[in-house]
């Protein structure tokens, strides 16, 4: 990677100013998952050995710039505490006298969270005077905020401008893995697609279709290929404003492109429906694909044989219902077995699916950051990403 990280600087007796993606799942004021926590857990260990008293900043939620005590990073700071076996102060506020007194005051080896960054309108509006404040909070700028990195907001982007900026550890390994998609991979290259729509997933498309050695697609963006071919597709999932697109896509594509052979088809959109295994072929009015079949699955499995680097953005079906998860889990398992590829997980829903098919150590990476893993295959500069120091 050519960016400066925390190793590339010294931070013994400096107060560091991280951003960290600790944007959990709550309920009731409950943390109902705290991987987001835990994958911040090296970079704060490591700045703290270093003898550097550390800020933590981040947002929570959608307070849509007020107040709102609900999304309080108050419980964050408290799991993160039990997490590190050591206190995490609180602050009131990420800005203010109050808030400065008590960053001046922290000690080497001392944590500091401030509050929800998003409590302020300033923040997403990147307003620089807002940056200026939170900046003079610390001495070094450290952004491991991978989640957030494609947005240009003011405590990841904003603030950058007054510090001397370096990625944390997670920022950095993200970087690492998502470019092994998107430069000279390991070949061959195989690139699979799936979810909800085409229209969401154009850029990642257009993005790794020249890279890739094959691309594999499945779930609902499948049934507009299938629309494109002149199909009937039933009551599936399909987007008419992108069949056009979808046609030039086979065209350009050629035999890289490989689409389903068969499909799960049922009669409602339900865990109760009736289902059916089809050819690929005409959906029966009132029945919709929900899954790929198992020939699929075996075609997808000899696809992937021999790959040396796997990018995978998208389930293969509505696996929420589990009735229709089978193929997820399926090309899930093939990916977790492959032995000698690098396998990349982009996608919130995709992550969750990994997860959920029990294999996600068994991949190289899975990605923290939704959008901004989609953004990064689309080959987009990430501005939380841009404003790190080149090496
Ligand atoms: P990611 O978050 O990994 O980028 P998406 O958000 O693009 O993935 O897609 C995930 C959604 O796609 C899931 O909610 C899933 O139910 C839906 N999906 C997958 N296959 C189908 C299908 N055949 N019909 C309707 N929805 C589907
Ligand atoms: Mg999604």
């Amino acid at each position: 990677m050519n960016k400066k990280t925390i190793r590339d600087i010294d931070l013994q007796g400096k107060r560091v100013l991280m951003r960290a993606d600790l944007n959990v799942p709550l309920k009731e004021g409950v943390i109902t998952d705290d991987t987001r926590i835990r994958a911040e857990l090296p970079t704060i260990r490591y700045i703290l050995d270093q003898g550097a008293a550390l800020i933590v900043l981040s947002h929570l939620g959608r307070p849509k710039g007020k107040v709102k005590p609900e999304l309080s990073l108050k419980p964050v700071a408290e799991r993160l505490a039990e997490l590190l076996g050591q206190p995490v102060k609180m602050a009131p506020d990420c800005v203010g006298a109050e808030v400065e007194a008590m960053a001046q005051a922290l000690k080497p080896g001392e944590v500091l969270m401030l509050e929800n960054t998003r409590f302020h309108p300033e923040e997403k509006k990147n307003d620089p005077e807002f940056a200026r404040q939170l900046a003079s909070l610390g001495e070094i700028f450290v952004n491991d905020a991978f989640g957030t990195a494609h947005r240009a907001h003011a405590s990841n982007v904003g603030v950058a401008h007054y510090l001397p900026t370096v990625a944390g550890f997670l920022m950095e390994k993200e970087i690492d893995f998502l470019s092994r998609a998107t430069e000279n991979p390991e070949r061959p290259y195989i690139v699979i697609l799936g979810g909800a729509k085409i229209s969401d997933k154009i850029g990642v498309i257009r993005n790794l279709m020249g890279k890739a050695d094959k691309l594999l697609i499945g779930g609902g963006m499948a049934n507009t290929f299938f629309a494109a071919q002149g199909l009937e597709m039933g009551d599936s999932l399909v987007e008419e404003s992108a069949v056009e697109t979808a046609r030039e896509l086979l065209e350009a594509a050629g035999d890289k492109l490989i689409l389903p052979v068969d499909a799960v088809i049922a009669d409602a959109f339900s865990e109760e429906a009736q289902r059916r295994v089809i050819p690929v072929g005409t959906v029966p009015p009132g029945w919709r694909i929900l899954d790929i079949g198992p020939k699929t699955v075996e075609r997808f499995a000899a696809a992937l044989r021999g790959a040396r680097t796997v990018v995978w953005n998208g389930p293969m079906g509505v696996f929420e219902l589990e009735p229709f998860a089978q193929g997820t889990f399926a090309v899930a398992r093939i990916l977790a077995e492959l032995p000698d590829a690098i396998t990349i997980i982009g996608g919130g829903d995709s992550a969750s699916a990994v997860k959920k098919a029990g294999v996600a150590d068994k991949m190289s990476h899975v990605s923290t950051g939704g959008g901004a893993s989609l953004a990064f295959l689309e080959g987009k500069v990430l501005p939380g990403i841009a404003v790190i120091e080149d090496k």
